[in-house]
């Protein structure tokens, strides 16, 4: 069930389903697997788009990754200045790293989803064919 308007690109990403027709699933294993490695569908099990548009295709998703991994940097350092009674700057080294590390199966997923929205577009009348009928 979507969540904003019909076309809107965080009915693909937050839920991460397929840019085109928002209903497939994009990963091979769901984040809560967080042991899995994030692999992406090679293509979609509703609408058939391919995910993979060529070879390599999301070594581009580095650059969403890192740009979300400062965010997550930014705010846990923010909450560690905010609530630490002390502050130290080794002991928010220590919060930051450990954040990036536990959320990293996230930040690779979101970042691959985030990727594919900005070269698959959302088609309607995809989002009411299924390939598999
Ligand atoms: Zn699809």
């Amino acid at each position: 069930m979507p969540v904003f308007t019909k076309g809107n690109r965080l009915n693909s990403i937050l839920p991460i389903r397929c840019p085109r027709c928002h209903k497939g699933k994009f990963l091979v294993h769901p984040l809560s697997q967080i042991f899995k490695i994030t692999r992406v569908r090679e293509q979609c099990d509703h609408c058939g788009v391919v995910f993979k548009i060529e070879p390599s295709f999301y070594y581009g998703s580095m650059y969403i990754a890192y740009a979300l991994g400062v965010a997550i940097m930014g705010i846990v350092s923010i909450l560690y200045w905010m609530l630490a009674p002390n502050f130290s700057v080794l002991a928010c080294f220590a919060w930051v790293v450990f954040s990036l590390i536990a959320m990293s199966p996230f930040l690779n997923g979101y970042a691959k989803i985030i990727w594919a929205n900005f070269f698959i577009a959302y088609e309607p009348e995809t989002a009411d064919q299924n390939t598999n009928d």
